[in-house]
């Protein structure tokens, strides 16, 4: 139907006959006879000068055909690709006809979300969504170049399975050949994945979606892409150089330049630096520590386990109403309180606090924070967990830049704790990633054998795992470990994690199953994709660079989804609903 697409027409084209096929973005009359008409598909606008009496609006779709012409002098639009240019002696087809848009489609005015999400259709055509779609698809082209380029194979896991545990809630889907049993969705390929490691396939890559039933936030969403890869007979490092490799091939294709890796942070070292397992390092206000400083303080608050400070260059024009409100947010954080400290001249440090402090006291703080006047410090003391998280969140708060500042700032954390904490109603450790992952070499031994008395809290949280994340800019792009591949060793963690042998045979036999029979050491990865592009396109939502998402709170405004079934498909499912609440 076409010869061109709209958005490609140059002044090389002068002179030619085209034929056109897209929408009317916009009509604007030229005098009594003629109408300018921009012609918009997926390559961009061109304007065509077509006859004031034919009767198109906005959103026909049209095929036009006319001949590619030099705008005349003055007219020429430097802000689109094809200003030099429009197409004139236009024959003009209508297509299709076109209701007044309920949306509007300019990028620049602001839609309520619920409405662009019930006319996903309509918002595509938006400049935002066609570029940001656009980067999708190139990103996932290149992150599939790059891993088959890396020996990687793609091989598809079943999407109708056992669970998986990931750490959050199964999307189950009811069997009617087996009435009363259900499927899970994959929360991840994880056992597929390291079944087909097993299988011999020795590298495994798949851009896989995944299904989580965890709340919906600005970068989660019930399903989500991610790359999943799996290797045979690599360490840690070198699935790390893999992920690398593909993920700055991936941002290289967007940015048209490589950005520089980071390199590594140990879990505890990002924890001490920036109070978080998924630092944003585009700027600074690091964590300084202040214990020692206070060992033997006469002031009471400060003889805790752990003090530490972070230094807000030029806080000190905030107004006490500002740093009360810092202070309550502290203390819906965690923190029993929070002290702020506003750097006067010579150093003179102005806080509710100073007249409790030894003139030692305070100047040691000033010069380890190297407070410069005009500078606010805010200090917490209590438990190390609970300084890092509130100063870590203090310190986004603060400090945070926009999405789209500050470049790519790719990272990884390393050594993880093997458990985040320990469960208060089993009392059994919680798994920091999931159970399939190797303990730290080092730390192993700590742990004991089958069967073995189960070590103290302190021990187990103090047990350092293989996993590692990639971290972008604050945000946790995606895990991955060193896979435990010997039985014994995977039901120890079981046994540990309060899983009894009944258990481990009816949820994950086959895996133990598997061991037996020569599983190769293996480690591997996965990370969102959904989020690299989101940051590369420079959006705060993940939802801006997927095609259909659903709504915060997990419906689809369009299709109305989740919908109720009737009750033949309930019978033949062996389903009854309890009455609603
Ligand atoms: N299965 C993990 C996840 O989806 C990633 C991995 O360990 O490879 O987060």
């Amino acid at each position: 139907m076409r010869t061109h697409y709209c958005g490609d027409l140059r002044e090389a084209q002068l002179g030619a006959t085209v034929s056109l096929c897209g929408w009317v973005a916009r009509r604007r009359e030229h005098g009594a006879s003629l109408a300018f008409v921009d012609l918009r598909d997926r390559s961009g606008v061109v304007q065509c000068v077509v006859d004031g009496s034919v009767d198109v609006r906005n959103e026909y779709v049209l095929r036009v055909t006319g001949t590619v012409t030099r705008r005349p002098d003055g007219n020429e639009n430097p802000e689109i690709p094809t200003g030099a240019v429009e197409i004139t002696d236009c024959a003009v087809e209508i297509l299709s006809a076109s209701e007044p848009p309920p949306i509007p489609l300019s990028d620049r005015i602001d839609v309520d979300e619920n409405q662009r999400l019930r006319f996903r259709y309509l918002d595509l055509r938006r400049e935002r969504l066609q570029r940001n779609l656009r980067t999708r698809a190139k990103v996932n082209s290149v992150i599939r170049h790059s891993m088959e380029s890396q020996g990687f194979l793609e091989i598809e896991t079943p999407m109708l399975i056992a669970s998986t545990p990931e750490g959050a809630r199964d999307f189950v889907v009811p069997s009617r050949l087996k009435p009363g049993s259900f499927y899970a969705l994959p929360q991840s390929p994880q056992l597929f994945k390291q079944l087909s490691m097993v299988g011999g396939m020795d590298r495994y890559y798949q851009i896989a979606r995944c299904l989580r039933d965890e709340d919906l936030r600005a970068d989660r969403q019930f399903e989500f892409t991610q790359l999943d890869a799996e290797a045979s007979f690599v360490s840690g490092d070198d699935v790390r150089q893999f992920i690398t490799e593909a993920v700055l091939a991936a941002a290289e294709s967007v940015t048209g330049s490589r950005p520089a890796f980071l390199g590594d942070l140990t879990w505890n070292e990002a924890q001490e630096r920036f109070g978080s397992d998924k630092p944003d390092v585009r700027f600074g206000m690091e964590l300084v520590e202040l214990t020692p400083l206070f060992a033997t303080t006469e002031f009471n608050a400060f003889r805790a386990p752990c003090v530490k400070a972070i230094r807000e260059p030029g806080g000190a024009a905030r107004t006490r109403k500002q740093l009360d409100e810092l202070t309550e947010n502290a203390k819906r954080w965690g923190a029993k309180g929070l002290v702020w400290m506003r750097v006067e001249e010579g150093g003179v440090l102005n806080s509710p606090v100073s007249k409790f402090l030894s003139a030692e006291e305070l100047s040691s703080i000033v010069s380890t924070l190297e407070a410069e006047p005009g500078d606010v410090l805010y200090l917490v003391a209590d438990e190390r967990r609970v300084v890092r998280h509130v100063l870590g969140l203090l310190r986004l708060a603060l400090g945070r830049p926009p999405v789209n500042e500050g470049g790519l700032n790719f990272l990884w954390v390393v050594d993880f704790p093997l458990f985040e904490g320990i469960d208060p109603e089993t009392g059994g450790p919680i798994p920091a990633h999931h159970p399939f992952t190797m303990p730290h070499p080092e730390d192993i031994g700590s742990l004991g054998g089958l069967g073995d008395v189960v070590p103290s809290a302190d021990v187990l949280l103090a047990s350092r795992s293989q996993a590692y994340d990639l971290v972008l800019n604050g945000w946790e792009l995606g895990s991955g470990s060193v896979r435990i591949h010997r039985g014994d060793v995977q039901q120890r963690i079981f046994e540990l994690l309060g899983i009894g042998e009944a258990e481990q045979q009816r949820k994950f036999g086959f895996l133990l199953d598997a061991f037996r029979y020569g599983a190769p050491p293996h480690a591997g990865f996965a990370f969102g994709i959904d989020r690299l592009v989101a940051l590369l396109c420079g959006e705060e939502n993940i939802r801006e660079v997927i095609a259909f998402p659903k709504t915060q709170s997990g419906l689809d405004p369009l299709t109305n989804a989740p919908t109720e079934i009737d009750q033949r498909q309930l019978n033949e499912l062996g389903l009854r609903l309890l009455p609603k609440a």
